[in-house]
């Protein structure tokens, strides 16, 4: 009678538009980690906005500075109920990428929501603040109704995500103590369809690279010089084509990964990809061969060249280009051997006379991680979900994208549990960023459900 009691509850902070304020609020906040100027911003957001609120409940909160001089800070906040409950540790990204400003239809601002049918635009919806928005609510209607959780509770909130989490794992390790707990669940990504809940319980790692070739000072006519200079576009361009066929298949030696457990493929095969609205049509010729399009995303390595750039394409010169340059990632699964990926590019390039294209990596890569399907915390967040929505869960054993997973999997030692609040169309990370209405309501009563549960005292986890 009080689960239907808080999720009334729930329904009503919806309808009475009491969500969209206090998104809007948030969304307001310009959290763009990546751009040197955001520092207030991302500070301010866990200072006015997610302290007080999580304070309200009765948290307690420390906003630590990052280990890290020039990246943002984390808010560690606690609420204890007791020795004897489980304790569930939960995250959320406050910051956000750029807002793109003037490039979002109908001159919408990216800095409040923009509510068109189903779609609530504004630079956060979907990547993450809604969805730490949806279930930080969740938490406070199930305490409102409960008067307790009933379980104790860790919620990390960093504000350096996009950026790739500069420092976060150098927090987690520092402060190991202050995060333990039984599992970890958060919300960010897309689910698998729209209308479709869904739980990824590790994601795709992913190495980013640069492949830069030097060769000239300068341009040089092509009339004077073509025929006598080497043309760095075009040895490039060969060397992209020794790396990856016309069809999308990994030529490089020991880049290649398409090896799956049993449970890993037998919950693949229960996915379907592709098909939302906006969705782009899938070439199933692409990429891994012999593998289905969902394994291919979840299981398997694959390259994709991010941008390529020789001469000035905005003002084609007649002119051998002194350089080209050349962005790539490699996304791979849980089984890579992240550490021998670039000396396994070196050697291939060296193999095929391209030594004097350069490889400098990005960023230390984000590692891959995945949940075995049939572990017992996910089993019974499935139960919880699906008696709070009447569905079938999609259960992916991890998400195609990367997430920084590695660090509450491997640092913290926590199963690992996501569900996700947004759809593949969500547009995160360009402008018209959107969530979509149905799915906010839904996960809102999900996660209500889910706090429920966790607190109720027939939860079969309540002694660790
Ligand atoms: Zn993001």
């Amino acid at each position: 009678m009080d689960r239907v009691k808080a999720l009334a509850r729930i329904d009503t902070y919806f309808q009475t538009g009491k969500f969209e304020s206090d998104l809007n609020r948030r969304i307001a906040f310009k959290t763009e980690s990546n751009l040197p100027n955001s520092v207030n911003a991302l500070q301010s957001y866990l200072d006015k906005e997610i302290a007080p609120y999580l304070s309200a409940m009765g948290f307690s909160c420390t906003i630590y500075p990052n280990p890290i001089t020039d990246a943002g800070p984390f808010l560690l906040a606690h609420r204890i109920e007791g020795a004897d409950l489980p304790t569930v540790m939960t995250y959320g990204h406050g910051d956000v990428v750029a807002g793109y400003d003037d490039q979002w239809k109908n001159k919408m601002s990216p800095w409040n929501i923009t509510k068109n049918d189903n779609r609530w635009y504004g630079r956060g919806t979907a990547d993450n603040k809604g969805q730490h928005t949806i279930n930080l609510a969740a938490l406070k209607t199930v305490l409102e109704t409960r008067g307790h959780l009933g379980f104790n509770i860790t919620v990390l909130i960093e504000m350096g995500e996009e950026r790739g989490s500069p420092g976060l794992k150098e927090f987690c390790t520092l402060h190991k103590e202050l995060m333990k707990a039984d599992v970890f669940i958060a919300s960010d990504g897309p689910r698998i369809q729209a209308e479709k809940p869904t739980i990824f319980m590790g994601s795709r790692g992913v190495f980013n690279f640069t492949l830069r070739l030097d060769v000239h000072s300068g341009g040089h006519h092509s009339g004077n010089w073509g025929g006598l200079l080497t043309n760095p576009g075009i040895v490039m361009a060969h060397a992209l084509a020794s790396m990856v066929d016309r069809n999308g298949k990994i030529l490089v030696e020991g880049w290649r990964n398409n090896e799956m457990p049993n449970s890993v493929r037998e919950a693949i095969s229960k996915l379907k990809v592709g098909g939302n609205e906006d969705d782009p049509k899938i070439n199933s010729n692409w990429g891994e061969p012999k593998m289905t399009p969902e394994e291919r995303v979840f299981a398997s390595n694959t390259f994709e060249i991010r941008a390529f750039e020789t001469g000035n394409p905005k003002s084609p010169a007649n002119a051998i280009p002194p350089n080209a340059v050349a962005f790539g990632h490699l996304r791979y699964v849980v089984g890579t051997d992240v550490e021998k990926l670039m000396p396994l590019l070196r050697a291939h390039l060296d193999k095929n006379n391209f030594n004097d294209i350069s490889i400098t990596k990005e960023r230390d890569p984000m590692l891959a991680t995945r949940l075995n399907p049939d572990h017992p915390w996910a089993v019974w967040i499935v139960k919880s979900l699906s008696k709070t929505t009447g569905k079938n869960i999609a259960v992916m054993p991890n998400l195609g994208g990367s997430l920084p997973n590695d660090v509450f999997a491997s640092t913290l030692s926590l199963p690992t549990i996501w569900i996700p609040h947004s759809y593949a169309g969500c547009s995160q990370h360009a402008p018209n960023e959107h969530i979509l209405e149905t799915v906010s309501r839904s996960a809102l009563r999900m996660m209500t459900g889910l706090w429920w549960d966790l607190g109720a005292e027939d939860t079969p986890y309540r002694r660790r």
